[in-house]
């Protein structure tokens, strides 16, 4: 199907590590009249993007400037704090400008009630623009690849779902963006994967660490997970273990990656949520101590969060104990 959109007037606000590949895959794909305009509050990054793309992505002052030129805004900044400041800063936010029949896409991890916040403001404001909250996964390598994956806060039945789901398209994979039945509903969808994410890392480092010290090799063990009831795709794909599987981020120092700050800000806005919804959530105090303090762990610090096999203790140079098989 050819694509019914023509997003003739885009604005991004937010080009950090997600944000500028993710534009960068709008400013290349999008048809060649679009024009994006785009702001972030660091000026280098929103200069930096302008020159890589002369005549066609333009340097707004303020996110109100950014809604003043464009019908479709894309966000993505870090936390919820951010996401209330763009949207409702009484003189410079997107909200302080007629935002009328304009499309509006929040894809920070954020809490649910900021997301809700937002939306009902300008629900009661402007009731013929649209907010969706619309998170997203696959981290720094996926936004540069353009394979993340997009949970929409709506439901598959919104008249803008084809419209979203053909830009988000041009930034992700098409299979991967799932409408997740209303607003704020996609955030609780990141939320809960996250969770379980970052607990199911910290479950895989205990259970190789006790099977290892118990005088397993951690490639038996990868082999006996994988072939039981284990299996997950941390073990695998994400092994916390060094050296299990190559391209794993713990097997290039756990460079590449989630960071583990990043885990720790999504389990904390998991465990909220948890306590909100009155939902029992044995793990999430244990699992949050867990994250804060290798957030706050120099050796771990700014790594791949699976680098809490470290904070727990984990051996990291077990290739040099075995011999050689
Ligand atoms: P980042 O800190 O690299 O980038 C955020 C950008 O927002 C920065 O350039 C900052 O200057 C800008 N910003 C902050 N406040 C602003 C404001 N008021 N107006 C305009 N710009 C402002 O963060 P990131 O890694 O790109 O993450 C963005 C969001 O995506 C976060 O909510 C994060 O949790 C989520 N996320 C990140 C990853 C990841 O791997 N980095 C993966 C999935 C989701």
């Amino acid at each position: 199907m050819s694509a019914p959109f023509e997003f003739k007037t885009l604005g991004f606000i937010g080009l950090g590590a997600m944000g500028k590949p993710m534009l960068t895959h709008l400013a290349n794909k999008l048809p060649s009249e679009s024009q994006i305009y785009v702001f972030d509050v660091a000026e280098k990054v929103v200069d930096e993007v302008c020159a890589q793309f002369p005549n066609r992505v333009h340097k707004a002052s303020s996110a109100r400037d950014v809604a003043q030129q464009v019908e479709t805004i894309m966000t993505m900044v870090p936390e919820g704090a951010h996401v209330r400041s763009v949207y409702l800063d009484p003189r410079n936010g997107v909200c302080s400008t007629d935002i009328s029949n304009k499309l509006l896409i929040d894809c920070s991890t954020i809490d649910t009630a900021t997301s809700l916040a937002v939306k009902d403001h300008i629900t009661q404001n402007f009731p013929a623009a649209s907010f969706y909250d619309s998170p997203v996964s696959g981290g720094v390598v996926g936004a540069v690849k353009g394979t993340i994956a997009f949970f929409l806060g709506c439901a598959e039945t919104d008249p803008n779902v084809d419209r979203l789901t053909h830009l988000m398209s041009l930034m992700g994979k098409r299979e991967n963006i799932i409408p997740c039945g209303g607003p704020s509903l996609g955030l609780a969808a990141k939320l809960s994967n996250n969770y379980l994410s970052g607990i199911i890392a910290i479950a895989c480092s205990e259970a190789f660490d006790m099977g290892m010290r118990s005088g397993l090799d951690p490639r038996t063990l990868a082999k006996v997970y994988a072939a039981g009831t284990a299996q997950n795709t941390i073990c695998d794909r994400f092994c916390p273990v060094p050296d299990v599987y190559p391209e794993a981020p713990s097997s290039g120092g756990y460079k590449e990656g989630f960071k583990v700050q990043l885990m720790r800000k999504d389990f904390s806005l998991a465990v909220d949520m948890a306590k909100l919804v009155g939902s029992n959530n044995v793990l999430g105090e244990v699992g949050l101590a867990t994250y804060d303090g290798a957030s706050k762990d120099d050796r771990c610090r700014d790594l791949d969060s699976r680098v809490v096999y470290r904070y727990l203790g984990g051996q990291e140079d077990w290739q040099d104990h075995t011999n050689g098989s």
